[in-house]
């Protein structure tokens, strides 16, 4: 049987979906009673949970963090950002681009709240006097919470790993389904093509046929990343018109959909001891995951590929804000084992959610902490 024969059907697809939900309630707590208690403590389970979990962190400590709303997805949720600390060394960390990515988000909770709380996630301690006074720092923790709002619905503990495995072709097909259609409905695709963008006409012609908008597009029908240059997207340009009032030095995105992790540097625009700071960077994110035993690919970090049209947010954070541009791209699963970045290394495997989430948090923590002391 062909690829393209195995490929089920958008309606087998939320069928499954439906399924799967039915049977959740026994398994989920299940699933409770192993969490962790960082998952607990940091993996919302909605995008309007997480919202509220940043906003209780930030508002216990209005000396040090100031939260507001930058922009307003098409559904009505707020996309968030923090500012915290005064030092000259200003960094912006960004996730949640994607909808279906979400250990990003939940990383960047975590790293909030050590930062303010004083708490150690996985053990880590924080140096937050020194950070908060070397160091000013924008998070932007959900760039698109309309698409991690629909993913919810989808993966009601927003991890697709506890609900669409084993890893095969027929979930793949599933997972695409459910983060980029209607891709594939207009265009015969699930792969991503540039722009990337859907007319009103044409979300409202996948609509009328029951099914929602992909999960990693925001909810005027888009996939950010390919927005960067003629940007048409509320939540982009909103990131885009704070960032460029920042003026950071590095801007980290962190997404979840490579397998395996894999942190991209220096940008392909960055050349000599620009492209020296990047790589250093991202050798010291590399050194937090294996520090702390973590699948990653271990090899001298790479850059991410040059696109053949438009261009990615690592363009633009180096050429519009000359900041240092480092992509970190926590594993997926196996599922998307595919473009032109993916790289098969033997010995790798789907992380748990724990792992995901606790890879997310050292990217974050270990970028701060190499750029502070
Ligand atoms: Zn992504």
């Amino acid at each position: 049987m062909t690829r393209r024969e195995s490929l089920s059907t958008l309606s087998g697809l939320f069928a499954c979906v439906a399924t799967a939900r039915a049977q959740s309630v026994l398994s989920t707590r299940g699933d409770y009673l192993d969490w962790s208690s960082e998952e607990q403590r940091y993996w919302f389970l909605s995008a309007r949970d997480g919202l509220a979990r940043f906003r209780r962190v930030a508002y216990a400590h209005p000396d040090l963090c100031e939260l507001r709303e930058i922009a307003r997805s098409k559904t009505g949720l707020p996309v968030y950002a923090l500012r915290l600390g005064e030092g000259a060394r200003r960094i912006a960390i960004l996730s949640g681009m994607h909808g279906c990515e979400p250990s990003g988000p939940r990383g960047v909770l975590a790293y909030l709240d050590a930062l303010l709380n004083h708490t150690t996630p996985f053990g880590v301690s924080i140096d937050a006097a020194q950070t908060l006074r070397a160091a000013t720092l924008c998070l932007i923790p959900l760039l698109n919470p309309g698409g991690a709002q629909r993913f919810s619905l989808h993966f009601p503990d927003c991890w697709h790993g506890t609900w669409i495995q084993p890893w095969t072709d027929a979930n793949e097909t599933r997972f695409f389904a459910e983060g980029n259609e209607p891709e594939r409905f207009f265009y015969g695709t699930y792969a991503k093509k540039p722009p990337m963008r859907f007319t009103p006409q044409q979300i409202a012609q996948w609509e009328a046929t029951g099914h929602a908008l992909g999960s990693s597009l925001t909810d005027e029908g888009l996939d950010m990343w390919f927005d960067w240059d003629d940007t048409h997207g509320t939540e982009t340009k909103a990131t885009k018109a704070l960032l460029e009032a920042f003026r950071p030095h590095t801007v980290l995105d962190i997404h979840n959909f490579m397998f395996p992790t894999e942190v991209f540097a220096p940008t392909v625009y960055a050349q000599a001891t620009f492209a020296e700071e990047e790589r250093s960077l991202a050798t010291a994110i590399q050194k937090a995951w294996q520090a702390r035993s973590l699948l990653f690919n271990p090899r001298p970090p790479r850059p991410y590929p040059k696109p053949a049209e438009k261009y990615y947010e690592d363009y633009w954070f180096h050429h519009q804000l000359g900041a240092r541009a480092l992509i970190a791209e926590v594993n997926g699963g196996m599922l998307a084992t595919g473009g032109a970045e993916y790289e098969a290394l033997p010995g790798q495997r789907p992380l748990t959610r724990r792992e995901s989430l606790k890879s997310a948090f050292l990217a974050a923590s270990a970028l701060m902490n190499h750029l502070v002391t």
